[in-house]
């Protein structure tokens, strides 16, 4: 997959998934448009690959609505930011709940829109990947707030590839398994509850980053022209009946 000449957003760019596929598209042609929060992790990547780089808190839409304009214009889109906050569905908080439903539903609806308005006002053809999770398919224990926001961005997901696909912009989900990232090891620290996790993949391992970098690539590159509002997991088949 060559990417030469395309420009490409991806949020949550500092870090795990969304910087392997920063680095992935860039050493395919891409230049990138990086969007996350720490300063810190812009300039490391910067100092890897030549990027656009934008800090913005995603939890605040005033400020990412701004970023997602200042991004602009982009060739492909990717939305891969996201947080989570372990709690059991008796101890979730408004507060949880709500940031979760921020970064990991609302942000990326407004990333979209602003790349999609601008991709239609210009006449140009595109894609987005939305970076989803097992957990929109599964209840997994101590991620109500979490489930329920990818759930919330797979519904968004579905409508955007019948809306915009028309308009030239195909639209897909990956949905990750535990995949090796700071997040993974903020989630899945417990040996024993990895290990429960781990005996339902029957690959045997977790992903690595670049395992699911590689599938948004391709829904990313026109060698997926056919494929719009696809969920796609990339779980080693952790959700076969
Ligand atoms: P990481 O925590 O490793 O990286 C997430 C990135 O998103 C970081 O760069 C982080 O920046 C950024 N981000 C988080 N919150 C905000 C915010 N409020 N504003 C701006 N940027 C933000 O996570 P992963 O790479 O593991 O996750 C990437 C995506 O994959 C997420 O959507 C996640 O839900 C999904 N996923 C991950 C799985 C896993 O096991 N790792 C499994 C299934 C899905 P900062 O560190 O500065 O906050």
């Amino acid at each position: 997959m060559d990417f030469t000449g395309k420009r490409v957003i991806v949020t949550g760019a500092g870090k795990g998934i969304g910087r392997a596929t920063a680095l992935m598209l860039a050493a395919r042609g891409a230049k990138v448009v990086a969007l996350t929060r720490t300063a810190s992790d812009l300039e490391s990547l910067q100092n890897e690959i030549d990027c656009v780089a934008i800090t913005v808190d995603l939890a605040d839409p005033v400020a990412t609505r701004a970023a997602a304009l200042k991004a602009l214009p982009g060739d492909l889109l990717v939305n891969c930011a996201g947080t989570t906050e372990l709690e059991s569905f008796l101890d979730v908080s408004v507060e949880n709940f709500d940031l979760l439903y921020a970064v990991n539903t609302r942000a990326p609806m407004i990333i979209a829109q602003e790349y999609a308005r601008d991709m239609v006002r210009s006449g140009r053809k595109g894609a987005i990947v939305n970076v989803s999770s097992v957990a929109a398919f599964v209840g997994i224990p101590d991620h109500a707030a979490y489930c329920a926001s990818k759930s919330g961005l797979d519904g968004l997901t579905r409508v955007m590839a019948k809306e915009l696909a028309p308009q030239g912009i195909r639209v897909n989900g990956v949905h990750p398994t535990v995949t090796l990232t700071p997040m993974a090891i903020k989630a899945w620290s417990d040996p024993q509850k990895a290990a429960g996790m781990l005996n339902r993949i029957p690959v045997g391992r977790f992903a690595d980053p670049d395992d699911v970098a590689e599938v948004i690539l391709f829904l990313l590159s026109d060698e997926a022209a056919m494929v719009n509002g696809l969920s796609m997991p990339v779980d080693g088949g952790y959700m076969v009946a």
